[in-house]
């Protein structure tokens, strides 16, 4: 279970330790990648710091890979970027959030949402590059299909882009809306490159691949098929340090609000990590951890900095203070384990803290 030799996992000084496995990202982009042959370019989406697990230090390895197009969600992301990739596009999803001087220095590329943000770029970046967004019926960002008809004959965008709201749910009839959305809109700006699909929209087939895919989720190890066999590896392992095994001897509860009864015999494991550190209060009695190969349910509420554990079924001499209990990794699966917070592996992994020691393996 451990991939890391003994004295560099044991790091005396963080409570947890957050392994990111490189080459697995490599590995699922270009799984990604080869999942839409007919698409001429895979992007990356990069935004909240690579989906927490570090963008400066993944989007090199990418690069290398031949990934040439980057996406971050806001300027500063892509300021904080750009020292790690002095070469490649970097295109930032919200656009300008005020002052273009960010675009121009840092030469990002924004993605123009609305007739506004069209018109500022088209009056003061001196003609340089720009995406475009429509709206294909998310009702969130980018211009409608009547200011598209409006705007389309001064416009000319280095690629055309839309975003699918339900394509983690193949039989939803939203696809196959936004999609004849998103041809009507292409046609209003002939010879420009488009993009559609996200991670799950790659595995909607061929229809939706157009000229780039664009995924986040599925490089970093979530499931973008959901219910369905994962197509792309693990990348997180976190595991938590036990600071204090209890063994019960007397009738009681664990932790706050004193929810969780305990009885004598039971050994309980209280490792130093909690809310804090993005493990979602949502987890107590849900969440599970893997010791010594044995699952092991967390007991009682979560604390900001500590979660105890149930490890009665662990022999002795595998749950002691010092070891580590993986809540991600090593046989724990991120959509399940972030299904038993109520929440999607996206949270999840971007909820994890800086407080964690980080490990970069495989590059
Ligand atoms: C976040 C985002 C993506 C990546 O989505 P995943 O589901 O993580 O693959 C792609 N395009 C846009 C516009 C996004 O906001």
């Amino acid at each position: 279970m451990n991939d890391l030799p003994a004295s560099r996992t044991d790091d005396p000084a963080a409570g947890g330790l957050l392994i990111v496995d490189t080459a697995a990202v490599v590995a699922n982009w270009r799984t990604l990648r080869d999942s839409a042959p007919t698409a001429r370019a895979c992007g990356a989406v990069m935004k909240a710091d690579g989906y927490g697990l570090g963008a400066a230090e993944l989007a090199p390895a990418l690069a290398a890979a031949g990934c040439r197009d980057f996406f971050v969600a806001v300027p500063d992301e892509g300021i904080a970027l750009r020292r790690a990739l002095p070469g490649h596009s970097i295109c930032v999803l919200s656009g300008p959030l005020g002052s273009l001087e960010p675009f121009i220095t840092h030469t990002l590329t924004p993605v123009l949402n609305a007739p506004e943000q069209v018109a500022e770029w088209l009056a003061h970046s001196g003609g340089r590059d720009y995406v475009l967004q429509v709206d294909s019926g998310m009702n969130r960002l980018g211009l409608t299909a009547a200011e598209l008809t409006e705007l389309a004959p001064t416009l000319q965008p280095r690629l055309l882009m839309s975003h699918l709201c339900c394509a983690d749910e193949p039989a939803h009839p939203m696809n196959q809306a936004q999609l004849a959305a998103f041809r009507v809109a292409r046609e209003k700006l002939p010879g420009v490159p488009s993009s559609l699909a996200a991670s799950s929209g790659i595995f909607l087939g061929p229809d939706y691949h157009f000229d780039m895919v664009r995924p986040g989720i599925g490089l970093y190890g979530g499931n973008p098929v959901p219910g369905q066999p994962n197509p792309v590896r693990a990348v997180a392992t976190l595991r938590l340090r036990i600071v204090q095994v209890r063994r019960i001897d007397t009738p009681g509860a664990v932790g706050y609000g004193a929810t969780h009864a305990v009885s004598p015999g039971m050994r309980l494991a209280t490792v130093s990590a909690g809310y804090a550190d993005g493990l979602l209060r949502s987890l107590g009695g849900r969440g599970v951890g893997m010791l010594g190969g044995i699952r092991v349910p967390i007991v009682g509420r979560v604390s900001m900095d500590l979660i105890s554990f149930d490890v009665s079924a662990v022999p002795e001499d595998l749950a002691r203070p010092g070891q580590w209990i993986s809540v991600l990794g090593d046989g724990i699966d991120l959509d399940g384990q972030a299904g038993n917070a109520g929440t999607i592996s996206y949270e999840l992994l971007t909820g994890l803290s800086r407080r964690y020691a980080r490990r970069y393996t495989g590059s």
